[in-house]
C-alpha cells in the first residue's frame, strides 16, 4: 500500500514547519546552543537512511543489508577521530545527555563519586542535578565559581577532589563564558587517581575550528553535541582513549541504546567534513570574535556581563544593574515580541529562581553562520537595549521588530524556495 497521496498529504504538519522556518530566518536567533546546519547536513537527516535498522557497529551488525551503512558510519568515525586528534569514537549517541549517561554507565558504578560543576553555576543536568538519573544514580558533588572573578577556581577544586576522592571528575559547561583549560582538571584527576571526562557539548565547533583548546589530549573521554557550535543534526558523540573503547562502545550499544539514527550518523559525518575545511576555521573564530563585539557593546548598553566578558561564542548577561526590577524571564517574553529569540538564564548565586532568573544568556553561533559580523552585533546589543527600556511600550517593540526582521533580510540563511 503506498502512502496518502500528494492530494491528501498532511498539510498541516508541513504548514507548521513552513511557519517555523519563517520564524528562525526572520528573526535573531541568539540561543547559545542553536545554530543553522547546512541544506547538506539536513538532506542526510531526511534521506532513506532513516528506513534502516543497524543495531550493532560496522561489521558486527545484527541484521542484514548494513554493507551501505557500515560505510556511513565507518567514515563519520574516521572523520571525527581525525578532526578532534582521537583513538577511538563513538557516534551513536543519539543526544548530549545519551552521550554522558554513557559514559557514566561504561567507567563507573551507581552511587560512585562524581565531581562537576553545580548546575546553577553553568553546569548541565547531566552532571549530578537531583531531577537527572546522573544525579539519582551517581553520588555527585559540584564545585561552584570564584565568588569575585565568577570564573572557575582550581583550588577549590582541588580541595574538593581531595575531599570527597571522585572515580570520574566532570569538566564542561552549558553557560559559562570563559576557555576551559583541560590542564588542571588533568592534574587533580590524576593527583586523586579520578579519570576525567571532558563535555564540550557547546564548545565542540570552537574546538574543531582551532578557536578554544582541544581536551582530547588530556581527557580519558570527551563527550558533546553535534548540533551546537559543530553546526551539524541534532546529536552526540564520544571521543576516548584506546583504553576505554570497548567499554564505552558497551554502554552505548547494547547498554543504553538500541537502534542507532543512522540517517543522523550520516548528517553527523557531513558536518565533519565541512568542519575540516578552511572556512570552518574562520567561522569558529568568527563566532568568538563576534561574542567580543555583542559583549563588550552590552556592557555599554548598561548590562553587566558575568565574568566580566567572554572568550568563547557565549555570554551570560547579569540585567540587576540595567533594570533591577527587570527579570530574565520578562525579558526573554518581550525580546520574542521584538523578534530576538534568546533564554532566561541564573547569573551565579542569583537571588531569583531558575524559572525567573536575573539574567540572560546569548550566543553569537547562527548569526555567525548568517554571515553577521562586529558592526551586526552593535546593532544588536541596541535593538536589545531598546527593546528592554521600553518593555511597557509596544509600539517600540514592535519598532524594533521592524528593524529586525530588514537586518535578517540582508542575511538570508537559506536560499528562498519558490
Ligand atoms: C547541551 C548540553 C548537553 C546535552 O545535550 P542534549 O543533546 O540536549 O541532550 C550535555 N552537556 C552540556 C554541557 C550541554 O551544554
Amino acid at each position: 500500500m503506498p502512502w496518502p497521496s500528494e492530494t491528501n498529504r498532511d498539510t498541516e504538519v508541513f504548514g507548521l514547519i513552513d511557519k517555523e522556518r519563517e520564524r528562525q530566518t526572520t528573526g535573531l536567533q541568539l540561543i547559545a546552543s542553536e545554530n543553522f546546519t547546512s541544506p547538506d547536513v539536513m538532506e542526510a537527516t531526511g534521506s532513506v537512511l532513516t528506513n534502516k535498522y543497524a543495531e550493532g557497529y560496522p561489521q558486527k551488525r545484527y541484521y542484514g543489508g548494513n554493507a551501505v551503512v557500515d560505510e556511513i558510519e565507518a567514515l563519520a568515525i574516521e572523520r571525527v577521530k581525525k578532526l578532534f586528534g582521537a583513538d577511538h569514537a563513538n557516534v551513536q549517541p543519539h543526544s548530549g545527555a545519551s552521550a554522558n549517561m554513557a559514559v557514566y554507565l561504561g567507567l563507573i558504578k551507581p552511587g560512585d563519586t562524581v565531581l562537576g560543576l553545580s548546575l546553577d553555576h553553568g553546569g548541565h543536568l547531566t552532571h549530578g542535578s537531583p531531577v537527572n538519573a546522573s544525579g539519582i544514580l551517581y553520588n555527585f558533588q559540584s564545585f561552584r565559581v570564584g565568588a569575585t572573578d565568577e570564573r572557575l577556581d582550581f583550588d577549590q577544586i582541588r580541595d574538593l577532589a581531595i575531599k570527597h576522592k571522585p572515580k570520574l571528575i566532570v569538566a564542561g559547561t552549558t553557560s559559562y563564558p570563559r576557555r576551559l583549560e583541560p590542564q588542571p582538571f588533568r592534574a587533580i584527576a590524576d593527583e586523586v587517581g579520578a579519570l576525567m571526562m571532558f563535555d564540550i557539548a557547546h564548545i565542540a565547533g570552537l574546538v574543531a575550528g582551532g578557536a578554544h583548546p582541544n581536551p582530547v589530549p588530556y581527557a580519558d573521554v570527551v563527550t558533546f553535541t553535534t548540533h551546537k557550535t559543530l553546526r551539524g543534526p541534532r546529536g552526540g558523540c564520544i571521543l576516548t582513549t584506546a583504553a576505554h573503547a570497548a567499554a564505552i562502545d558497551k554502554a552505548v550499544f547494547p547498554g543504553s541504546q538500541g537502534g542507532p539514527l543512522e540517517h543522523a550518523v550520516a548528517a553527523k559525518a557531513v558536518a565533519f567534513h565541512e568542519a575540516m575545511q578552511p572556512s570552518f576555521k574562520e567561522y569558529a573564530q568568527q563566532i568568538v570574535k563576534n561574542a567580543a563585539a555583542l559583549a563588550e557593546a552590552l556592557s555599554k548598553q548598561g548590562f553587566r556581563l558575568v565574568s566580566g566578558g567572554t572568550d568563547t561564542h557565549m555570554m551570560v548577561v547579569d540585567l540587576q544593574p540595567f533594570d533591577a526590577e527587570l527579570t530574565g524571564k520578562e525579558s526573554q517574553l518581550v525580546l520574542d515580541e521584538a523578534g530576538i529569540t534568546l533564554n532566561k538564564n541564573n547569573i551565579p548565586n542569583d537571588p531569583r529562581s531558575p524559572f525567573v532568573t536575573s539574567g540572560v544568556r546569548i550566543g553569537t553561533p547562527s548569526v555567525t553562520t548568517q554571515g553577521m559580523k562586529e558592526p551586526e552585533m552593535a546593532l544588536i546589543a541596541e535593538y536589545i537595549a531598546t527593546t528592554l527600556r521600553n518593555r511597557n511600550n509596544p509600539a517600540v517593540v514592535a519598532e524594533v521588530r521592524a528593524k529586525v526582521a530588514a537586518l535578517c533580510a540582508k542575511f538570508p540563511v537559506y536560499p528562498k524556495r519558490a
